[in-house]
């Protein structure tokens, strides 16, 4: 095992070294009540990875104890994303729903031992009575309820004959604990609506406190790790299954730091708002921290998971910077993804002493510091379009790109000089007429000719026009609260970009670096034949120099 192991992996090992537990058994436990996002890969990486490093397993378990919010497509968003980042549930998805019949004998078992009450006051006045962080609470009337009263209200509560909010069923714990979670927490509610496994089979939900631990214990976990919030549950976890005097072994709780990346909110009733009012184009709108997010727009499963080995785990909360994710993606497409043309703002120019019809250049797709192999033809001719911004007729110092007294490269190509701008009648650039250099071909350029840059461009005759979707950070805040936070232009779409033909005749791949411009992936719900659409995957550090 790696020298420098987290604390938790210190925690497993020293557990399975004592023989406490003969195979290490972990969970990732999310609520289907959203897509996940990247502080849930987080998790996943956790939970799986961890089991997978010490040969255990880990299950996959719907929370689903909230029937008002959850619903079969979150579970499938869930299933996809565990599955995209490459770990293994094994054999079937597990649902704390199944367990609903076994939680509810466990709570007639605390009742019997005089362990938990049905309570029926209101939430001001249970507030009330909680009490301060320095002033201890008391209970309600109700506590002294006889176990018998208790188990007649409670089956009656699982029977349906009391409304919503009518009863409670809490632990009697301690109300003058330090530790507030302790001041006789809630185990049962009453919720009358239609869950997406049980339907109207049960009326009464078990509270996250009550089935957490529970369901850890039914399916045989050793380690239960969450996030740091639960700290103070910690103390509710152990207080329930010590209490059921549970047949050892039981599962213990372990804490770690929640992840938290700034321009960006993970939590999924705001990321649900932003869905429900249109602001994004859907869970999958290539511009959200969801994992369908960054698989839509291009990220890599690979990328991800050595974004979450990177910022490692730790005990404490802080926030991570943004681009430390987009490096990772960046890092890794730079090993793989093949380089070719692409124009976004077509500016034509024309080589008025070529006079050839046609000829085919045949470019490598890759750079020499990249170890794959691989070439395409680009067709060049008498038409070509340029990037707009790589003429200037009036530059600025710095400036070393095409301009009427500088030359220019063409990637692969020739060197091009200005002998006419052409304009419209507002003073727009509308053409180029230039002049190339027969010698001066990329690779036996024997002209002498000293250029300061090379730009990007397309045959005009075979360049096929693309859409591309250039997106920026979602969020213009590095602390993102809510809506006002947006950034308008995080979306931009350019209808008629012009890419080299091998981009849609070879589809040597999906992704490709445009170069100058970025990593760019062929949209997977959009793109066809008719109607290639490329996403912007990230920027690149270092273009070439301008
Ligand atoms: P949210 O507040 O976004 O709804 P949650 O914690 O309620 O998140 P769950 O679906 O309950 O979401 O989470 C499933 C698992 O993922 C939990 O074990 C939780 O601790 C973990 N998790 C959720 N968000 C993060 C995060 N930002 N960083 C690390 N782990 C997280
Ligand atoms: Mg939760
Ligand atoms: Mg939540």
């Amino acid at each position: 095992m790696n020298e420098n192991k987290d604390f938790l992996r210190t925690i497993v090992e020293e557990d399975l070294k004592k023989g406490k537990y003969s195979e290490v058994v972990t969970r990732f436990p999310p609520e289907p009540n959203g897509f996940p996002h990247i502080g849930h890969a987080k998790s996943i990486c956790i939970n799986f990875g961890i089991a997978k490093d010490y040969k255990g397993y880990c299950n996959l378990r719907m929370d689903d104890t909230n029937p008002t919010t959850e619903d079969t497509k979150y579970v499938e968003a869930l299933k996809d994303a565990v599955e995209w980042l490459g770990f293994d549930w094994g054999n079937s998805v597990y649902y704390t729903s199944d367990y609903f019949p076994k939680l509810y004998e466990y709570a007639v078992k605390l009742i019997k031992m005089g362990k938990a009450y049905v309570d029926s006051i209101d939430e001001e006045q249970m507030k009330e009575l909680r009490g301060t962080v320095t002033q201890a609470g008391q209970r309600s009337e109700y506590a002294n309820r006889t176990i018998q009263e208790n188990l007649e209200l409670f089956e009656k509560m699982k029977n349906g004959e009391f409304k919503d909010g009518e009863h409670v069923l809490r632990a009697k714990i301690d109300m003058s604990a330090a530790n507030m979670k302790l001041r006789d927490p809630l185990l049962y509610r009453i919720r009358h609506s239609h869950h997406f496994r049980t339907g109207n089979t049960w009326c009464i939900y078990p509270m996250y406190d009550f089935a957490h631990c529970l369901s850890d214990y039914i399916e045989g976990i050793t380690h239960s790790f969450c996030t740091l919030e639960f700290e103070n549950n910690r103390e509710i976890y152990d207080w329930i299954l010590d209490t059921l005097e549970l047949e050892p072994p039981r599962p213990y709780q372990y804490e770690f730091a929640r992840l938290s990346v700034n321009y960006t909110v993970m939590s999924k009733r705001k990321l649900l708002e932003l869905v429900n009012g249109k602001y994004v184009s859907g869970w999958d709108d290539p511009r959200m921290p969801t994992i369908a997010g960054y698989k839509r727009r291009g990220y890599t499963p690979e990328s991800i998971l050595n974004f979450c080995e990177q910022i490692g785990i730790a005990k404490a909360n802080s926030m991570v910077d943004v681009a430390q994710l987009e490096f990772c993606i960046r890092d890794d497409l730079n090993q793989k993804v093949p380089r070719v043309m692409c124009v976004l703002d077509p500016l034509k120019v024309t080589i008025e002493n070529y006079d050839k019809d046609m000829e085919i250049i045949e470019a490598s797709y890759y750079p020499h510091d990249v170890p794959k192999e691989g070439s395409r033809k680009i067709p060049f001719s008498k038409e070509l379009y340029i990037e707009r911004e790589d003429f200037c007729e009036n530059p600025p110092k710095g400036y070393y790109r095409l301009t009427l007294d500088q030359p220019v490269r063409l990637r692969h190509g020739y060197i091009i000089s200005c002998k006419e701008v052409i304009k419209d009648k507002d003073g727009n650039i509308t053409e180029i007429k230039a002049h190339y250099y027969p010698e001066s071909k990329s690779g036996s350029d024997t002209s002498g000719i000293k250029v300061k840059s090379a730009i990007q461009w397309v045959c005009a005759k075979e360049a096929k026009k693309v859409e591309v979707r250039l997106y920026d950070r979602l969020y213009k805040s590095e602390a993102p609260e809510n809506l006002e936070d947006l950034n308008p232009n995080s979306l931009k779409i350019i209808k008629d970009a012009l890419v080299e033909p091998a981009v849609i005749d070879d589809k040597k791949d999906e992704r490709f670096q445009f170069e100058r411009q970025g990593y760019f992936y062929a949209d997977p719900i959009d793109y066809s034949d008719e109607h290639p659409v490329f996403n912007k995957i990230v920027s690149l550090k270092d273009s070439w120099a301008k």
